[in-house]
């Protein structure tokens, strides 16, 4: 069993899908060990897409993900990366493969409803960003 970190982003939220987004993820195979709703300050969505910082969205997005409250997740399942990259579908919703929840519900490039870790070693990091071992449960 391995771990990923997930974000239902504003656009989900605003939209009431948590439900409908949590279904595609369980029916996927993958279990929700923890989860809460929060609203992100600029100074955590900033730190959260430090990567990001240089390119052009930048300012966009830490708008966007700090618009609404956001659902964080941690989801568990065998190679969890690499499955929910699969269940979320390409960044571009327009790209995303059917049945994908990006391609099911996302608006946008920017609005595009979810996030999910892109390796373990960051699955690691984001998780540990917002959830203390003792609120994840297996
Ligand atoms: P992800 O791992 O599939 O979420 O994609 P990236 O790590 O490349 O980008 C992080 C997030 O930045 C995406 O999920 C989008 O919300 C946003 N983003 C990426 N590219 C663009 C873009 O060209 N325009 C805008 N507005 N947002 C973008």
């Amino acid at each position: 069993m391995s771990r990923t970190f997930s974000i239902l982003k504003p656009d989900a939220t605003r939209r009431n899908l948590t439900g409908k987004i949590n279904a595609v993820i369980e029916e996927a195979g993958l279990r929700i060990v923890a989860q809460k709703r929060v609203k992100l300050s600029t100074a955590q969505a900033e730190a959260f897409y430090g990567v990001h910082k240089e390119r052009p969205f930048f300012g966009e997005l830490v708008g966007q993900m700090t618009a609404e409250p956001v659902v964080v997740q941690v989801l568990e399942a065998d190679d969890a990366v690499p499955k929910y990259r699969e269940v979320m579908g390409a960044t571009n919703p327009e790209q995303a493969a059917e049945g994908t929840i990006r391609k099911l519900f996302a608006l946008s490039i920017g609005e595009n409803s979810v996030h999910g870790s892109d390796s373990d070693e960051n699955a690691a990091i984001e998780i540990a960003q917002f959830f203390t071992d003792a609120e994840i449960v297996g």
